[in-house]
C-alpha cells in the first residue's frame, strides 16, 4: 500500500465512546450498581414524591443503565427525592435506588452543575455547616434561621413566613427546638474524622 492510501488515524475523542460502561463502572465503584434493574417500576410505585418529580425512580435508573449522565443531572428528581428508601426497600434486585439519587446529587455539586432546586441544595448545605458548627448536633433554630432568609433573598412569601413562625413558636413551647444548640456530649474526634472525608 502507498503511503497516501494510509487511512488516517482518528481523532482522540475527549468523551467516551460508551459513556453507559463508563457511568456504570464508576457507580459500581461505590457499590451502586444498577445493572440487575428490569424496569419493574415497584420503586416508582413506592415512591411518596413522584408528584414532584420530571423523572421516576425507575427513569432514573434506566438513565444511569444508559449512560445518561447529562440528564439525569439536570433533572429535579436527585434534588425532590428525600432519601426516605422506600424505593431501595421495595426493589426486588436489592437496587439502592436511594444511594443512587445521592450519588448524582454528589456529582451535580461536584461538577458545579446548575440545581434546578437552590433552596434544597441550600438546605443541605446549611444543615451540614451546622453540624459542622455544632460539632455533631444540629442547631434547628439557626438553622431554619438561616434557611429562611435564604428563601427571603430569592422570594418574599409573608403567609408562609407566618405560618412558619406559628409553627416554630409551637414547637419551641413544647421543648421540641432550641434557640441555641449545643454540643454533642462524645464522639466530637468521630465527627471531625467523618466530616474530612466528606470534604476529600
Ligand atoms: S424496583 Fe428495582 S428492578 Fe424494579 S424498576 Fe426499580 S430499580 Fe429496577
Ligand atoms: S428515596 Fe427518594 S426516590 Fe426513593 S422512594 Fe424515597 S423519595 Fe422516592
Amino acid at each position: 500500500m502507498k503511503k497516501e492510501d494510509t487511512p488516517p488515524m482518528p481523532e482522540p475523542r475527549d468523551k467516551p465512546l460508551f459513556p453507559a460502561f463508563t457511568l456504570a463502572a464508576r457507580l459500581s465503584q461505590d457499590h451502586l450498581s444498577p445493572d440487575a434493574c428490569y424496569q419493574c417500576r415497584k420503586c416508582s410505585c413506592g415512591c411518596p414524591l413522584t408528584f414532584a418529580m420530571d423523572l421516576l425512580p425507575h427513569q432514573v435508573i434506566q438513565l444511569a443503565l444508559l449512560g445518561q449522565e447529562e440528564k439525569v443531572l439536570a433533572s429535579n428528581t436527585i434534588w425532590v427525592c428525600s432519601s426516605c428508601e422506600t424505593c431501595t426497600t421495595r426493589c426486588p434486585n436489592g437496587i439502592d435506588i436511594a444511594g443512587v439519587m445521592d450519588w448524582f446529587k454528589e456529582q451535580a455539586v461536584t461538577q458545579k452543575k446548575a440545581v434546578p432546586q437552590p433552596e434544597v441544595a441550600a438546605f443541605h448545605r446549611f444543615f451540614l455547616e451546622s453540624i459542622r458548627a455544632g460539632q455533631g448536633r444540629v442547631a434547628e433554630a439557626q438553622l431554619l434561621r438561616r434557611f429562611t432568609f435564604f428563601k427571603m433573598r430569592r422570594k418574599l412569601d409573608v403567609r408562609e413566613l407566618r405560618e412558619n413562625m406559628k409553627l416554630g413558636w409551637q414547637l419551641m413551647k413544647r421543648g421540641r427546638m432550641r434557640l441555641l444548640g449545643s454540643p454533642a456530649p462524645g464522639g466530637q474526634r468521630e465527627i471531625q474524622e467523618i466530616l474530612k472525608l466528606i470534604k476529600s
